[in-house]
């Protein structure tokens, strides 16, 4: 039996969190093991918010309210992190979990403190940038520090990100490593 029509043989064809029918699919919940015990079934509204914290609609996870008592041990999981990630201690401190469940769960939690100090840098459209990635500059810049101009339309490669400024990033221009204000880039 494949993992997907395992899956949605335990969770009766539904989001394994809101009950919804909405895009479903497969969501493997890391560590994963490749196995319907480590992954979830859930919509298209359930799966980027389980992927990405900043994304949590703290309304439409009201259904961990219920999935927190759960009889399917990743589902457990997967509400232990969401209320976790939304700072519901207080039912977070409701849920029952054995040990070996437990060390399951909080090896996916994001530690908050350092969730908390991680900057994201954004190119001049909001897309964000990533340590490697190539930005075009999209106007003509005077470099500090140096007698040139980096013209807008210059290609930056491998660009590095500074870590405690999301505004800046690094990169090399004629040679030369400069920091760059990410408004003035465009990741192409
Ligand atoms: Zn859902």
């Amino acid at each position: 039996m494949n993992l997907e029509k395992e899956l949605q043989d335990r969770s009766g064809g539904v989001c394994e969190l809101c009950g919804s029918s909405e895009g479903l699919s497969v969501l493997e919940v890391a560590p994963s093991d490749a196995t319907a015990n480590t992954a979830i079934y859930v919509c298209s509204k359930c799966a980027p918010q389980i992927q990405d914290a900043s994304l949590l609609d703290e309304a439409h996870l009201n259904c961990l309210n219920d999935t927190m008592w759960s009889e399917t041990p990743v589902v457990q999981v997967v509400s232990y992190r969401l209320l976790n990630a939304l700072g519901r201690q207080d039912l977070v401190d409701m849920m029952y979990m054995d040990d070996e469940l437990k060390a399951y769960a909080d090896a996916g939690l994001v530690d908050a403190s350092s969730a908390n100090e991680t900057v994201v840098h954004k190119d001049a459209n909001g897309v964000v940038l990533q340590t490697g990635d190539t930005v075009v500059i999209t106007k003509d810049l005077d470099v500090k520090g140096t007698t040139f101009t980096a013209k807008r339309g210059t290609a930056v490669r491998n660009i590095a990100l500074v870590h405690d400024n999301s505004e800046l990033i690094e990169g090399r221009v004629n040679g030369v490593k400069i920091q760059i204000l990410t408004k003035f880039l465009k990741k192409s």
